[in-house]
């Protein structure tokens, strides 16, 4: 809640408007009083839909938008409106030379526009004034108006007007508040912004009305001094903050953030820990210690680089884990925080643990829904067509209706080889925001259709300048990859509880470690590679112990491109489902999914979904690989073999899809959070906070470790 008065501001000018009496705003930098209320409530709110262009509808926004059903109608009435004096001016200055006095003709006529009410259509309708003053009272509705001197622009939900003497009324949902005012403040500004557009449009304006829908009543808002001063205050702030480009921090514990439409893209409470963790790292010598393996390696030769090429080609075509919600185990618990030498720049090391307490945090809010009531549909009959009927969509195979369901159960839409969409479906389905996945036969991830671009500019900016700097490139890349290799050792040893000490593979849990170790503090995304290629051959070699099928599903490392056994034939495809998901995360953030910190750019390629896919290969793709053949999901008859490549068979691919679904439905424990949430919401969530450590409000990206 914005109360303080900034030192800076003069408010007697601010009051009289004369602190730039003579400046008119652009069109495109005025404030819209709706805004105002926004930043009223809370500046971070504010900033994310109108510097960032964020929106997103709960309950309360529907709510506002129903009860304004009838006053979002444009009345066909005219209103009057004060008139356009034009009068000739005094005798012109004498004239600059111009084009025109090569010519023997005039010059052209100079007017002086003496006060120019902004243009609405319903004016064109205006009577002339002499009339005006004895006209009847006129009430219109959803009129915009602006007022380039103020700055400001609004929709009036409804006005009254008694001659040229006007009174705004502003449409609320909900009953009116039991405070001495009657009114929120946010409301109260905000109608008192339409009362200053008013004003500066010729009328006389000086008080309004809040219509509390639920209680039925009106409530008037006088336009004194003081709301007056504290409106044009607000705006003066609000410019300021969109001026910095600096996204003001997130409330702290506040009640407001439980109604707040924006509060699953604002993450306010995990924003707060995060940084809180932070702080503490830096402020408590107890906080940094070395790792228990903190001796181990030193020394050891760098291994070859591999290039991330080839992680890119896994990507195209690991039963169930034990719950990865135990909160038991301590593994990898320990702090360690030792500075990377980045850590002068904006980015720290990534560590996971650097950032995550000893246990998940207990009793923080979970603001968020733990999973989207929206699933995604797949279309992998060959020959299928996908239409619109209504709200719905329909799969129709020949004349045969295969299924139809309501548009707004559907989070995204992958369409698998020779599937057929028609315009009309397509078109409801990308105004919608919901993603359309295209897939080879084979299941090669081949492109996403969706709607407009994401209107976060300003993050795909800091995106390019952070991908363009090696050292901050390097600390998030050793974020994903120390993520992924603390995964994969700990998949391991889940698999290996109540093993022999050979099974278990002791001497890999040890070699992974000392691999962590050396991730942490590579000097470069070749050194960084060349230890992750290492730490891959160790976990696949282990992965191959732990699956139970026998003869069929031996695999002798990973292959791709095409795979050569049944075993990689489930991972590729089930790699680049993972990859399919996090391009949609990245994407509904705002970033560009082509460019990447680690992947470098390559045509087609999602680097940056590669990147922040990485970190969840183990415990997402791999798992569901090793669940669906070791419950037998798929068997000898679910694979297709030709010339030694090996692929899923349509059926094969509807059992390896309905696991892989399975698994992103899971609720887990978040490791930091502390609160149940599921492995699809984790991959939204991670997305929007890679976006606040590139856009500079974290310092250290936050992987995510399972415990
Ligand atoms: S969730 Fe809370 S802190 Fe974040 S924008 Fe909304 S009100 Fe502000």
């Amino acid at each position: 809640m914005i109360s303080a008065v900034p030192p800076a501001l003069d408010l007697t000018a601010i009051l009289l408007e004369q602190d730039q009496p003579d400046r008119l705003f652009d069109e495109a930098d005025l404030v819209p009083a709706r805004m105002l209320n926004e930043f009223t409530y809370c500046p971070r709110l504010a900033y994310l839909e109108w510097v960032q262009g964020e929106f997103v509808d709960n309950l309360d926004t529907l709510q506002g938008t129903f009860g304004h059903r009838n006053v979002d109608k444009p009345s066909a009435k005219p209103v009057p409106a004060k008139p356009t004096v034009v009068k000739p001016a005094a005798p012109p200055p004498k004239r600059r030379p111009s084009l025109f006095d090569d010519l023997d003709e005039p010059a052209p006529p100079v007017i002086e526009v003496v006060e120019l009410s902004p243009v609405d259509p319903d004016d064109l309708f205006a009577e002339p004034q002499s009339d005006r003053e004895d006209s009847p009272p006129v009430t219109t509705r959803a009129l915009t108006l602006s007022a380039p001197r103020e700055g400001l622009v609004a929709k009036l939900d409804v006005l009254e007007l008694d001659g040229m003497v006007v009174t705004p009324v502003d449409y609320k949902k909900g009953s009116i508040p039991d405070n001495p005012f009657q009114a929120w403040e946010p409301e109260r500004v905000q109608l008192c912004a339409q009362g200053l557009i008013l004003r500066e449009n010729g009328y006389n304006c000086e008080a309004g009305e809040l219509y509390y829908i639920e209680s039925r009543r009106r409530v008037r808002v006088a336009f004194d001094d003081a709301l007056v001063m504290k409106t044009r205050q607000l705006v003066k702030q609000l410019r300021e903050m969109a001026r910095n480009k600096k996204i003001p921090p997130p409330l702290v514990d506040s009640p407001k953030c439980p109604r707040c439409s924006l509060v699953g893209i604002c993450l306010p409470d995990e924003t707060n820990l995060l940084l809180q963790l932070e702080r503490t790292n830096e402020a408590s010598p107890q906080g940094i210690s070395q790792t228990p393996d903190s001796n181990l390696g030193s020394g050891t030769p760098a291994p070859r680089a591999r290039s991330l090429d080839s992680l890119w080609d896994e990507t195209q075509p690991i039963g169930d884990s034990p719950d990865e919600s135990d909160p038991t185990s301590t593994e990898f618990s320990s702090p360690h925080t030792r500075p990377h030498p980045a850590s002068d720049s904006v980015m720290r090391n990534p560590s996971c643990d650097a950032q995550r307490p000893a246990e998940p945090v207990s009793g923080m809010r979970r603001l968020l829904p733990a999973r989207d009531d929206a699933l995604p549909l797949y279309v992998k009959e060959q020959g299928a067509f996908v239409g619109k009927d209504g709200d719905r969509i329909v799969v129709r195979h020949r004349e045969a209706k295969l299924v139809s369901v309501p548009l707004m159960e559907v989070s995204q839409l992958s369409l698998f080889g020779n599937v057929q969409i028609s315009a009309q479906a397509l078109r409801e389905i990308a105004d919608r925001g919901i993603p359309i996945c295209h897939f080879s036969y084979g299941g090669w991830f081949h492109a996403i259709t969706h709607g407009h671009v994401h209107k976060n500019i300003q993050l795909r900016i800091a995106q390019f300048a952070v991908a363009a700097d090696p050292q901050r490139a390097l600390a998030l890349s050793i974020g994903f990859m120390t993520a992924k290799l603390r995964n994969s050792r700990t998949m391991l040893r889940r698999h290996g509880n109540g093993k022999t000490a050979e099974v278990v593979g002791v001497r890999d849990l040890d070699q992974l470690a000392e691999l962590i170790h050396k991730v942490e503090r590579a000097s470069s995304i070749e050194s960084l590679l060349g230890f992750e290629g290492k730490a891959a051959k160790i976990y696949f070699a282990g992965f191959a112990r732990f699956l139970q099928r026998g003869e069929g599903f031996d695999m002798a490392g990973r292959n791709r491109r095409p795979p050569r056994d049944p075993v990689n034939a489930v991972l590729s495809f089930v790699y680049a489902l993972l990859t399919k998901e996090v391009t949609i995360a990245v994407q509904a953030v705002g970033f560009d999914p082509l460019l990447g910190f680690c992947h470098q750019p390559r045509y087609g390629r999602p680097s940056l979904a590669l990147d922040l896919a990485e970190e969840f290969r183990p415990i997402i793709a791999d798992s569901t690989a090793m669940m669906v053949i070791n419950n037998g999901e798929v068997g000898p008859s679910s694979f297709l073999s030709r010339a030694g490549a090996v692929a899923l068979t349509e059926a094969g691919r509807r059992s390896v899809i309905a696991a892989f679904e399975r698994r992103m439905d899971q609720e887990i424990t978040h490791p930091i959070f502390g609160y149940k949430i599921s492995y699809r919401r984790v991959l939204e969530v991670q997305a929007r906070l890679l976006s606040r450590v590139v856009m500079g409000e974290l310092p250290a990206y936050p992987g995510f470790c399972t415990r």
